[in-house]
């Protein structure tokens, strides 16, 4: 048996963690475990310990000591460069492993994990070189007697809180970034997926990271998250999840006035002009709403389509859902897993009925499939929705795809901006005017033409209006990490005050 066809079986007790502080693995003891269900089975697969608030002071200490002492904020880029490198190494070495464990935590395709782990690998190997490619700025215009410098400083200790959609993808989104600027780390994943973010401190381990540099506090948002928006020795939090915890994070943050990242929904529109090839259009549309069972923050759950090809082009997308291999998430074929928790699963459901209940259409789906075991819902499609329901102004964060027709390119993208988020939103069509126009309209952070939730290090993320503030990814994503200082330098005498 090859070492991946070994992996594919469920554990046959679940494995126990401890929590990552100053370079040590410190075991639950009496603090007690969560267990954790794999969504796609129904058996225990992971047991994380329930952290406390002090476990976090200890954490946020290990960090401010790793960030005063300057073993790392204050080394040559080309060494932390090193280190992100190597960690990409070990990444690619690990990568069976760290997809397995996603999969049973979370419920996504084995086949996906492997593919979001070598994705990660890649935000390292960006990283490393943007450590290095960051730079201030030169004032050579102030006169003979002045001299300006701007420099980039790392912002110190950030605090990660994470979500469990994508535990591993959006970590790595984050992590290279906040390292290669030169700041340390206190992460918090979600309660339900915490595996991989401690297989990841074990990664940086190995690949040099000075102890407490990355340190990982695992509990639930309640009492770790939200102690961790309010402490008074973190200079920065970046938080990923919904936009109601993000408002809770802007007034906890006031404490200290902490730098805050939000990265928070999405209700994104997927615009479809009848001149677009259709073929395409509804495969990319069909993908925007199952991948990762449509709990993505960038889930293209609105189709805005040219009244014309309407009816059309809503019985393909419904064909390319219907054919969608859905099932369980260690099997390599499949293509749509499990839903992530049993809350997020009475969520989607509970808004499937009130589509029906509204009076939208319902072309494809709309009920759980039952295979015995795990929970698992069938891709969704709603005709004939108006903008006043629910499913097409609430992030459902499932998949449930809401067909609303246009018919002049003002009204399209007068619907696409109907909402009060600003994360993402695609556009299909051959007419480049269009694109171009529609591109430039539409209020989202992240814009796809002829093609949707494509990403990889170099491009920034994040989005306008509720869907969030700051950037991650990309040499904005490490920019953001750092303050920007001010530097006058006088040349000679200066000129007397007092003569
Ligand atoms: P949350 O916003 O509650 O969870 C996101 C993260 O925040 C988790 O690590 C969670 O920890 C933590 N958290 C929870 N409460 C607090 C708090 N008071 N202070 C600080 N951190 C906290 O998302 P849910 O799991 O409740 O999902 C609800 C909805 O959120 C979904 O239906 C979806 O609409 C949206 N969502 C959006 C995501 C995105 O990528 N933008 C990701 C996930 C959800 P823990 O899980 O341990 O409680």
């Amino acid at each position: 048996m090859d070492q991946r066809a070994a992996t594919l079986a469920l554990p046959e007790t679940p494995r126990s963690f401890g929590f990552f502080v100053d370079g040590q693995t410190i075991e639950a003891g009496p603090r007690g475990h969560f267990e954790r269900r794999s969504p796609g089975h129904d058996v225990p697969v992971t047991r994380m310990p329930k952290c406390t608030k002090a476990d976090l002071d200890m954490a946020v200490a290990a960090a401010r000591r790793a960030f005063e002492d300057g073993r790392w904020s204050r080394i040559p880029a080309v060494e932390r460069a090193d280190v992100l490198l190597r960690a990409a190494q070990i990444l690619r070495r690990r990568t069976e492993e760290i997809a397995y464990w996603e999969t049973l935590e979370n419920g996504k395709p084995i086949s996906q994990a492997r593919a979001e782990v070598g994705g990660c690998a890649g935000m390292f190997e960006y990283a490393a070189g943007a450590a290095r490619a960051l730079h201030g700025d030169a004032f050579n215009n102030l006169g003979e007697g002045m001299f300006g410098v701007v420099t980039r400083e790392p912002i110190g200790v950030v605090g990660l809180i994470t979500p469990w959609n994508f535990p591993f993808l959006i970590l790595c989104e984050r992590v290279p970034y906040i390292l290669a600027a030169g700041c340390t780390i206190v992460a918090k994943p979600s309660e339900v997926t915490s595996a991989t973010t401690l297989l990841l401190a074990e990664v940086l381990a190995e690949a040099g990271l000075p102890a407490g540099c990355y340190n990982v506090v695992t509990g639930s948002g309640s009492t770790v998250g939200q102690a961790m928006t309010e402490h008074a020795d973190i200079d920065m939090v970046s938080f990923t999840g919904s936009t109601a915890v993000g408002r809770r994070c802007v007034a906890a943050a006031a404490g200290n006035f902490k730098k805050l990242g939000l990265e928070l929904g999405g209700k994104n529109p997927q615009i479809v002009f009848a001149d677009a090839d259709l073929e395409d259009a509804a495969d990319g549309v069909a993908f925007g709403i199952g991948f990762n069972t449509g709990q993505c923050c960038v889930s293209g759950s609105r189709l805005i389509v040219e009244r014309s090809v309407a009816r059309d082009f809503e019985a393909m997308v419904a064909a390319k859902l219907a054919k969608a291999k859905v099932g369980d998430p260690l099997d390599p074929e499949t293509q749509i897993g499990a839903i992530t928790t049993t809350a997020q699963n009475d969520t989607i459901l509970g808004y499937i009925a009130n589509g029906k209940q509204e009076g939208a259409r319902l072309v494809c789906g709309g009920d759980r499939l039952d295979f015995g075991r795990g929970q698992y819902i069938a891709p969704t499609l709603f005709g004939d929705v108006t903008g006043t329901m629910a499913i097409a102004r609430e992030e459902i964060f499932g998949p449930v795809l809401a067909v609303m027709p246009f018919d002049t390119m003002e009204e399209a993208i007068a619907i696409a901006n109907d909402t009060v988020y600003g994360l993402a939103a695609s556009v299909w069509t051959k007419n480049i005017d269009k694109a171009l126009t529609v591109s430039r309209r539409v209020r989202a952070g992240r814009f796809w033409v002829n093609t949707t939730l494509a990403g990889g290090p170099e491009l920034p993320i994040g989005g306008f209006k509720q869907s969030g503030w700051g950037r991650e990814a990309g040499i904005y994503g490490v920019e953001e990490y750092t303050q920007v200082k001010s530097v006058h330098i006088e040349i000679g005498r200066r000129q007397p005050w007092v003569g």
